[in-house]
């Protein structure tokens, strides 16, 4: 399900067909969706998230936690999978994640609140991922 490197689209155009309005306006403008909307606040299926633009696996749910914020979060992503972007947008200092592999926005990481020993929350749109529940 993951688009090969010459599938992925182009220009915003290209993807403007391939995405749901919402998930345009999330992945390819930054968007937030609204907290506690999302469709996977409170999943705790077993699987592994995958980015909704591209298909590339990009966190666990072994990382995902509670965290009452409103949108999903994890502690860690796959390694290599998640780019950090400072991001000075609506006078604060945050820093934006997006998708290594298409440069989709996901979301923010926030350092320092100790919801878990990593002490790390990528706070993610539901609406930038995608849960491919665990086979067994
Ligand atoms: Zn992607």
């Amino acid at each position: 399900m993951s688009l090969d490197e010459n599938e992925l689209p182009r220009t915003e155009d290209e993807w403007r067909v391939r995405l749901t309005p919402e998930e345009f306006r999330v992945l390819r403008e930054a968007g937030t969706e609204r907290p506690w909307t999302g469709e996977y606040v409170d999943t705790k299926t077993p699987g592994v998230y995958h980015c909704r633009a591209c298909g590339w696996e990009l966190f666990s749910s072994d990382t995902k936690f509670d965290s009452h914020c409103g949108w999903p979060s994890f502690d860690d992503a796959i390694p290599g999978r998640v780019k950090e972007i400072q991001d000075r947008s609506l006078g604060m200092v945050r820093t934006e994640i997006r998708c290594a592999r298409c440069d989709s926005h996901l979301g923010h990481v926030f350092h320092g609140e100790g919801f878990t020993p990593k002490d790390t929350r990528h706070c993610v749109n539901s609406v930038s991922i995608r849960l491919e529940p665990q086979r067994d």
